[in-house]
């Protein structure tokens, strides 16, 4: 709360552009055990010091001001590769005892690749996860591991059905298509995620991956995945409005291979959603990004180390929020990558 003209304002974070962000994106590593082409270089990254990683009470304290204090009402723990963190059972279990504003629970859910989920999943459950992404860009065990530049989609495959069987439903599937790579998995994905009833969403590729390597004229667009899904389904645009969520979605008529059901595309780059976002980040080393794209972010970690009150940070916080940019601006002649890539950031 603040209090302005004698009267006390909830704090929010709110931006210049009428938006609120709600839906948190917290990354608890930098580390990854797969090295996807898109993302990070064959040989990895200079991983975070350890001593600049937010510790586990940390985290919690970064979450219960966003929550508490900021109106947040979801968090999607994620990173690198989040179920590198020993600890997400206990800070999933210390976020699922929060409180929102409104008295209830914060939607808590986790963006991972996969691997090891079949092991964890019974405890992030019980520690109160309630949703799942899990990222799958092929079916087929030679591009996959082409892609991820590891041999393991055995183990992805497990995590997915562990998922399920978890009751993580509606079990989401992530999967970015690379040209020359994985366009031939348009198909078999979706005929995969419709048999399984997972929602499956392509994401077109963003250029923050390993610097200089994207370049969008090789990007596989919204419109090339719609045509290659439009050679095997029937596809309509379904009648959800988008709101916030990125998916724009089709709906697929049943036929004697499939259910029929919804598929989503992400086309951060040929179809943003900057207008409707609502979303705001902290790094796994503790820096506010109020996007993906941001150029600049704001150091919470230092004053949350040096005696800063919840206050403190909450406004510093909200402060930072307000100046968070219109767009993400890719394809204006200024756009300019960030210097930190996707796992870096946490996507
Ligand atoms: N390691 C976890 C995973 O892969 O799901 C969580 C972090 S990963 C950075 C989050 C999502 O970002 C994944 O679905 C991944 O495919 C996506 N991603 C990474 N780099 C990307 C890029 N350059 N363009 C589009 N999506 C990307
Ligand atoms: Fe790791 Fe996820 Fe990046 Fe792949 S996309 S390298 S799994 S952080």
């Amino acid at each position: 709360w603040r209090m302005t003209v004698g009267v006390r304002v909830p704090l929010r974070l709110a931006d210049a552009h009428g938006r609120v962000a709600t839906d948190l994106r917290v990354s608890l590593t930098d580390r990854c055990n797969l090295r996807c082409t898109y993302c990070m270089p064959a040989d990895g990254l200079q991983w975070f010091p350890t001593d600049e990683v937010l510790t586990d009470a940390e985290v919690l304290r970064v979450l219960a001001i966003a929550v508490g204090q900021l109106g947040v009402t979801r968090i999607r723990f994620t990173g690198g590769e989040p179920l590198l963190r020993r600890s997400l059972e206990d800070i999933v279990a210390g976020a699922a005892r929060l409180r929102t504003r409104s008295g209830g629970t914060p939607e808590l859910s986790l963006t991972t690749n996969g691997i090891g989920l079949d092991k964890r999943v019974t405890a992030l459950v019980a520690a109160g996860l309630n949703r799942v992404n899990v990222s799958l860009d092929s079916l087929d065990r030679d591009r996959y591991a082409a892609l991820a530049r590891r041999d393991r989609l055995d183990a992805v495959l497990a995590g997915l059905a562990a998922a399920e069987a978890a009751g993580l439903l509606p079990v989401k599937v992530n999967a970015v298509i690379m040209r020359g790579h994985n366009e031939a998995d348009v198909v078999p994905l979706a005929q995969f995620c419709l048999e399984r009833r997972y929602q499956l969403r392509y994401i077109e590729q963003m250029p923050l991956g390993p610097q200089h390597q994207w370049d969008r004229s090789q990007m596989v667009t919204q419109a090339e995945i719609l045509a290659l899904l439009g050679e095997r389904f029937d596809l309509a645009p379904a009648a959800e409005p988008r709101g916030s969520a990125p998916a724009e979605l089709w709906r697929v008529a049943p036929d004697d291979r499939q259910p029929g059901g919804l598929l989503g595309v992400i086309p951060t780059v040929t179809g943003p959603f900057c207008a409707a976002c609502d979303r705001t980040r902290i790094t796994a080393d503790g820096q506010i990004r109020t996007c993906l794209f941001s150029r600049t972010e704001t150091d919470l970690r230092t004053p949350l180390r040096h005696g800063a009150s919840d206050l403190e940070l909450a406004e510093l916080w909200a402060g930072a929020q307000g100046l968070k940019a219109p767009a993400h601006g890719i394809g204006e002649p200024g756009f300019v990558q960030p210097t930190r890539t996707m796992s870096a950031i946490g996507g």
